[in-house]
């Protein structure tokens, strides 16, 4: 899951890790009036007579879009509002499609000397959490990772003993940090490691994290992913959800227990099991086709349950086969073919249809996809099933 850039900042704030101050302001009447009553409240806490009106969207890139507008009097924050709120961003993040901004966060300006980067993730190979630094704030870590390798910083911490002073003085010595400043920078690390491993967090990106002309640290902006298996444990994270920012067919697949995740593909799979997806996957693009998604029904699903997945894949315009592979183990073919039976007929389904079942009750269930009156191109064995779902994709 993840959230926008003010809630990040409102959770980093609870750790006592030094954020700008904002306000919130969403799409609706009076926006101007609004967005104007937002900076004049800054304002009024602190007056530096510099505000930034920032997009919140899921997705960074936003400054070079036109998402981030610095602003040297209220005018000018109310119509940076006005121009922002309602505009569909396009950055390197958002893909093609872009993303439509409904809200907009009010920030007092910072004044910038240096923009630093800092990362959390998670390192598997070493089963710890690897505090990453670099020097190449604003830039896009990946891009320094080619580039720049050796301006990237890294400390792992030590489950047991957790993040501690030294690995903050290294990383902080490693950016060039002034004795002054790296005392300061040993809490403020610390502060974010605590956000991270207290939340769940599986990525938490402060790009960029500033030294301001004061000589102080803060996280100008912050991009956070939680792990969904661990969302049960904080109820006040998952009400920072957003579905507009979602993918409506995740949403709706996330309401079902689907595990769903949209591609950029034309061919529409739905299989049961993680690993048999994963294969469907690789045999449909070996033999020269794009999967239009990944989709795990599970082990035990219902009929209901495949009618729900059969409709999120058919709501995908780009989808132009299906391919339904299906070992009936726990599930029963027939039971699955009724599932299928009953979600084409509700849709009337338009593209081709290739099945491939395997397993408990694989008679009974041909022989119930055979009598639907269906158009269903039946397929034996996993080759069989890829080269007819790649042809019938291709229109052949
Ligand atoms: P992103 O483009 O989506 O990553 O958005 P950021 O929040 O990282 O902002 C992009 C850039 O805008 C930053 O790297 C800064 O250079 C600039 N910026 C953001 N906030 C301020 C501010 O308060 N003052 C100044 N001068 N620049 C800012
Ligand atoms: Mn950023």
């Amino acid at each position: 899951m993840n959230i926008h850039e003010y809630q990040a900042k409102q959770l980093l704030k609870k750790f006592g890790v030094r954020v700008p101050e904002g306000r919130l302001v969403e799409e609706g009447a009076d926006l101007e009036k609004r967005a104007f009553q937002a900076g004049e409240d800054l304002a009024r806490e602190r007056s530096n007579g510099v505000w930034v009106v920032k997009a919140q969207i899921h997705a960074g890139g936003r400054g070079k879009a036109g998402g981030v507008k610095v602003c040297k009097d209220l005018s000018a924050v109310q119509a940076a509002a006005k121009e922002i709120v309602g505009k569909t961003l396009v950055t390197p993040q958002t893909g093609p499609q872009g993303k439509k901004v409904h809200k907009v966060w009010i920030e007092e300006g910072s004044a910038i000397a240096r923009e630093l980067y800092l990362g959390l993730v998670i390192d598997r190979a070493v089963s710890q959490v690897v505090m990453m630094a670099s020097t190449e704030g604003g830039m896009e870590i990946e891009e320094v990772a080619a580039k720049h390798p050796e301006k990237i910083f890294k400390v792992a911490i030590d489950p047991t003993t957790g993040y501690q002073p030294f690995h903050g003085r290294k990383l902080a010595d490693s950016l060039g940090l002034t004795p002054e400043q790296t005392k300061e920078a040993v809490g403020f690390f610390g502060g974010i490691y605590r956000c991270f491993i207290e939340s769940d967090c599986s990525l938490v990106e402060i790009n960029p994290m500033i030294v301001t002309q004061q000589g102080q640290l803060a996280a100008l902006d912050a991009k956070f992913n939680f792990d969904d298996n661990a969302l049960f444990r904080h109820p006040e994270i998952v009400a920072m959800r957003d579905l507009l920012e979602e993918n409506p067919q995740d949403v709706e697949a996330s309401k079902y227990e689907l595990a769903y995740i949209a591609l950029d593909g034309n061919i529409g799979c739905l299989v049961n099991g993680a690993g048999l997806a994963m294969a469907t996957m690789d045999i449909i693009k070996l033999h020269g086709g794009e999967p239009a998604n990944f989709l795990d029904v599970g082990g035990g699903a219902s009929k209901e349950k495949v009618a729900h997945a059969f409709k999120i894949i058919l709501k995908d315009p780009k989808v132009k086969a299906i391919l339904v592979n299906i070992f009936g183990g726990i599930m029963k073919c027939d039971i699955i073919a009724e599932g299928i039976i009953a979600a084409a007929k509700e849709l009337q389904l338009q593209v081709p249809l290739v099945v491939r079942l395997e397993g408990t009750n694989v008679e009974k269930g041909k022989e119930i996809l055979a009598q639907s009156g269906l158009r269903i191109i039946p397929a034996d064995g996993l080759t069989d099933a890829a080269q007819k779902v790649v042809a019938a994709a291709k229109g052949k």
